[in-house]
């Protein structure tokens, strides 16, 4: 079954309330595909970087097992998506420093024609005309999910309204679900986005867990517990959370609400490595037991057994 993502490929630069790292490898699409990797391959790449994209994040990228580079084009002429951002004292909330949209304002990437197959499609944070466009190149698709963030519901809100129309699903942060609906709680959120259009929405709300919200149920799930010295740098943990969510739907070939229920359960702990590093370095230095160890962890915490 395979799996394909777009979104970006960035260099970021984040302020934790105790560290600063400048030029690390992020980008949406680099979050989702590492953290999917885990939980099924190929995880297929779409998107573009810059003549100034590091060569350590590229290492960094290629040296993941189960990822298709084939749809990543280099544009020596152009720019690097590169996004800054600063985390509260809580690390639960962030303002964006800056965002250059770089490669992002030239010509979509294009998609190589040996992804033509693929049947679930994720369509991670991006210009919502450039996740519109890909969707329309795979009408055999079976999932099709998507990522929203502030700017884009603030400078292209009638895209991505059109968006909505055509997934199956959205995956979104409690503070956007808020500026999209004005409804602070999450499950009231997740509902009334329901009749933008997709058919299951998950709100994330960081420390405090996420939220399903589909047709045959509703789901709420903590956070998987670290300790404070373990959260490090919180930027990338929603697209993380998405991999392993579509990863894990991916590897078990079913999209129903139980399959979801424990997918949401993957989301969440193929996130919690994110937290522990900055960049993907969190997510590249983690071993598959590791994850299966703290899945069981979570199991016996979040049980009332
Ligand atoms: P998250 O913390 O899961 O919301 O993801 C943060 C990642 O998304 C960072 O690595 C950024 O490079 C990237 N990013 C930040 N702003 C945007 C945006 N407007 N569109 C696409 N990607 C973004």
């Amino acid at each position: 079954m395979p799996l394909l993502v777009t979104g970006t490929i960035g260099i970021d630069t984040v302020h934790t309330p105790s560290a600063k790292a400048e030029g690390v490898s992020g980008g949406s699409c680099a979050y989702f595909a590492a953290a999917a990797a885990f939980h099924h391959k190929p995880i297929r790449v779409v998107g573009a970087v810059g003549g100034d994209w590091p060569r350590e994040h590229a290492i960094l990228l290629e040296s993941i097992e189960g990822l298709c580079l084939e749809g990543l084009e280099r544009r020596t002429d152009s720019k690097t998506f590169a996004w800054g951002g600063r985390y509260f004292d809580n690390m639960n909330q962030r303002e964006t420093l800056f965002t250059e949209l770089g490669v992002l304002e030239e010509a979509p990437p294009e998609v190589p024609s040996s992804y033509a197959d693929s049947r679930i499609i994720f369509l991670a944070n991006s210009h919502p005309s450039v996740q519109l466009n890909l969707l329309n190149e795979f009408p055999k698709r079976e999932l099709a999910v998507a990522d929203t963030m502030d700017l884009w519901i603030t400078i292209a809100h009638e895209e991505l309204l059109a968006l909505f129309k055509e997934i199956d699903g959205l995956i979104i942060n409690d503070s956007e679900a808020e500026q999209l609906t004005n409804q602070s709680d999450s499950i009231a959120a997740a509902t009334e986005l329901l009749q933008f259009g997709p058919e299951f929405v998950i709100v994330k709300k960081g420390e405090h867990g996420s939220v399903l919200v589909h047709p045959d149920g509703t789901l709420v799930l903590p956070a998987f517990p670290l300790e404070q010295s373990n959260v490090v740098d919180p930027t990338g943990a929603g697209d993380s959370f998405a991999g392993g969510f579509l990863g894990h739907l991916a590897s078990c070939d079913t999209y129903d609400f139980k399959a979801m229920k424990e997918a949401m359960a993957w989301g969440t702990i193929t996130a919690s490595f994110t937290l522990q590093s900055f960049g993907l370095d969190g997510l590249v230095s983690t071993t598959q037991p590791q994850l299966k160890e703290r899945m069981q962890a979570f199991k016996q915490l979040a049980s009332v057994d």
